[in-house]
Parts: C-alpha cells; structure tokens; sequence
C-alpha cells in the first residue's frame, strides 16, 4: 500500500503531522476495532442524543484551535486548506475517539453555498455558527415527487410582506429531528420553466408550522424524516442569492455533496472484511480469495481516482470525468464488499444485533448500502450524468424543461 507520508507533498506532509499533534493532545486514540460512527450499530434515542452532543463538543474544540472548515477562506473562520488537507486530517481523525459527523451539511455543503452566494448578513450569522459547533443543519431538497427530478419539487414559499410563507412536504430528511437550521429548496414561481421559479432559502427548524415525523429505515434506524411545512413563516431576507434564481444556488450545494460522498470511506473497508474472512476461517477458500482480490482492486482503484482528482485540483483544472465515476464507485463496492462480508458469515449472516457475529456490524453495514447507492443522486442517475456529460451520448428527451412549471402535467 501507498505511504501517506512518503507520498505527500512537502506542505502536506507537514500538514498530517500538525494535525497528528493537534489531535494527540486533545482527542483519545481509538482502540482498534472501535468506531465513533453510528452506522453498523444498534440506535437508540439516548445514544443518539449523546452522539449529536459529542459532536458539537468535538466541533467546538476544532473551532477553538483552528481546525475547523479546513477548506474555507480564513476570513470565513476556515483554515484556507485545500481539499487534499481536509482529507489528511479526516484520515488522521479516524483514528482517534471523535466525530464531528452531524456537521457534514453544515460545512460540507451549507456552508460553501453561503460563502459562494450569501449576503454579508448571511455569512455574519450563519458562518461561524456551523464551525463552532452551535448550528446543525439538514438539507429540505427531496419531496414525495421530486428525488431525481428535484427541479420538479412542489413545495411553495409566498411572499408577504417581507416574510415568505411556506407549505409543503419534504421527505428523506436526514437528521431533521436534531437539526437547528434547514437548507429549503421551494417553488416561488409557478409561471416560468421548472428550474427558473425555486429559491433556496435557510429556515429555522424550530419556526411554528415544522412538524418532523421520523421514518424507520430497514436498519432499525429513524436517521430520515418526513418534515411537513404548514403556513411557515420564513424572513425574506433567509434566501440565499437571488430569489426565483436558487436552482443555480443548489447546483453549488448538489457538487459539495457529491464531492463529499464521492470522497467519503462509507462501507466496510478492505482491513475489516480480510480480518472477518479471518475470523470465519475462509482464507483458503478459493471463490473467497477471488472476492476478496476483487474487493482490494475495487479499494485501490477508488484510491487512484481519489488522487487523480487531487492533481487536477493542485494544479487549479476543474473536476474532471473522474468525480462522476467516484460515486458511482463507491456505490458499488458499498454492494459489493456488503454482500461479500454476509457470505462470509454463512448461515450467521442472517442473525441481526447481539445474536450476530460482531453485534451486527456486517448484517447493519450490508443493510445500509441503498443508503449510499440512493442517497445524493441514485446509480441510474449517476449513469445517466456519465453517458450525456463524459461520453457525450445523446441526452434524454426532456420536454418539460422550458414550459411553465404550472402547464406541466403532475400526479
Ligand atoms: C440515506 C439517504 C439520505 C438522504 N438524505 C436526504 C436529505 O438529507 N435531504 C434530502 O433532501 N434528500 C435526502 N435523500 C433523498 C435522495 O436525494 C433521493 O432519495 C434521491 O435523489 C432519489 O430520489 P427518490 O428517492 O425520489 O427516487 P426517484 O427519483 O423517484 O427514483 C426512483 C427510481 O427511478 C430511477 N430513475 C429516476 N429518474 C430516472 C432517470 N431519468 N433515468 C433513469 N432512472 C431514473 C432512480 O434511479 C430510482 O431507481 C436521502 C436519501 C437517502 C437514501
């Protein structure tokens, strides 16, 4: 395997250790097979109580040392790193005793579209109350009929005054029910084409007229929502760029959470399934080595995507073809490594919680991988982004693109 070290600029080699030294000082180290993530455990309220708490006081610490935001502008409260060193440090993090999970929206995508779009009032308030720990937020985009076809949403914002009154739906709202603060995308012109009328807009998740309902996902997990939105008052002032021009506000905000996935370790990892083929005694098995030879190429090939993509940022050139292929990637090795770690187990496969092997890790971990191969843009859309925008293949028909959002047939 690579070296981190060895292989890093003189800049980024410097960073890791500064990191490592921060770290040392003020986070546990992991004992190994420990993790600080919820996924691949059981949940209760409390323990996620507690999970989201850790998570502000982990966050507030970073704040308070500088290591918050590693890839926003100083003037922002950011460190002004790049994204390879946002990556060094999260490698660095992983292995110590905390997490500042339940900040993803927040400074992953939250907050690059404020500073790319907000006013100076926005970037005032909202800014550093996400690095220090004070504002979780969710993300309000995806509706019963608008997931793929986002720009098809339906939820209305109406101006009153200097206030918008919003009614709607939203659904697969992850951890709406801890959030303080909501990123909302909502129709506010219903007489031009479907991504000419939206704006996005930031809504306190505890205004009169919220009502989140917790949806149970085959983990055993509430982590989504439906989130109902009756006659809520939002200040004008909360849109974030233009109003009737927030489609091109959530671009930004749809590239920060591809970027973040794409890059993300979701799944299981090679270390975790080769020590389990271990544990079952299948390392001789012929089919299994054959697995797990695919499983190690998969993780390498994820890992040579991931730097090509960082040369191309070193030297300032646009995300290239191999972001796109990244998440697609990650989507399936997720399936992959999932369905490999089950067969491993054999008939114990199919026990769950305390009666499985581990306490379920592998049975929670396998069950969580539609999470990964839906959430942030499904794998047929993935494919479809690959065919049109890096093969260049005809695009598909789309006539609903410039008739008003109000002519368009709905169901
Ligand atoms: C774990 C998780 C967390 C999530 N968190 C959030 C969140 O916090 N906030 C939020 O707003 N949303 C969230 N989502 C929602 C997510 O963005 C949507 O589920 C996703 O965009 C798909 O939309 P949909 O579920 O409506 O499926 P649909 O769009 O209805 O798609 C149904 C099926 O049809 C396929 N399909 C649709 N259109 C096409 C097409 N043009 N070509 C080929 N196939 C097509 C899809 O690939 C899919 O298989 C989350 C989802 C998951 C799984």
């Amino acid at each position: 395997m690579t070296d981190p070290v060895i292989d890093e600029s003189p800049a980024d080699a410097e960073f890791r250790l500064a990191a490592r030294a921060f770290l040392r000082e003020h986070a546990e180290p992991k004992p190994p097979g420990a993790s600080t993530s919820p996924l691949g455990k059981e949940m209760s309220a409390e323990l996620e109580a507690a999970h989201v708490q850790e998570c502000r006081d982990w966050q507030a610490t970073l704040a308070a040392n500088g290591w918050a935001g590693i890839t926003w502008p100083a003037e922002y409260g950011g460190r002004g790193g790049t994204v390879a060193q946002a990556r060094i440090f999260a490698q660095e993090e992983s292995r110590f005793l905390v997490s500042s999970g339940v900040f993803m929206v927040a400074i992953g995508m939250v907050g690059p579209t404020i500073i790319s779009h907000g006013t100076e009032a926005q970037k005032d308030y909202f800014l550093r109350r996400m690095l220090n720990g004070e504002h979780v937020w969710c993300q309000l985009f995806s509706e019963p009929g608008a997931g793929s076809d986002l720009a098809g949403l339906t939820t209305r914002a109406e101006l009153d005054g200097d206030e918008l009154v919003v009614n709607g739906q939203k659904v697969w709202t992850s951890g709406a029910h801890f959030s303080d603060w909501g990123m909302m995308l909502a129709r506010t012109n219903w007489d031009v084409p479907k991504h000419q009328g939206i704006s996005w807009i930031a809504v306190d998740m505890r205004s009169p007229g919220i009502e989140v309902r917790p949806l149970r996902q085959i983990t055993g997990h509430a982590h989504f929502n439906e989130v109902f939105l009756t006659d809520v008052r939002v200040p004008a002032e909360n849109v974030v760029g233009e109003i009737d021009k927030g489609w091109g506000v959530a671009l930004t905000t749809l590239g920060n959470e591809r970027q973040m996935i794409g890059g993300g370790g979701s799944g299981i990892g090679f270390k975790s399934l080769l020590a389990l083929a271990r544990q079952c005694g299948r390392t001789e098995d012929p089919m299994i080595r054959q697995e797990l030879a695919r499983s190690y190429t998969r993780f390498e090939v994820l890992n040579w995507l991931g730097q090509r993509a960082k040369a191309r940022a070193k030297v300032g050139l646009p995300p290239g073809p191999e972001v796109s292929v990244m998440k697609l990637a990650v989507s399936q090795r997720v399936a992959d490594d999932g369905d490999l770690a089950l067969s491993l187990e054999g008939p114990d496969g199919m026990l769950i919680g305390a009666d499985a092997p581990d306490d379920g890790t592998f049975q929670q971990l396998f069950l969580n991988q539609w999470s990964v191969r839906i959430g942030g843009g499904t794998e047929q859309i993935q494919r479809n982004v690959l065919g049109e925008r890096v093969l260049g293949l005809p695009g598909e028909a789309r006539p609903d693109k410039t008739a008003a959002f109000r002519e368009l047939p709905r169901n």
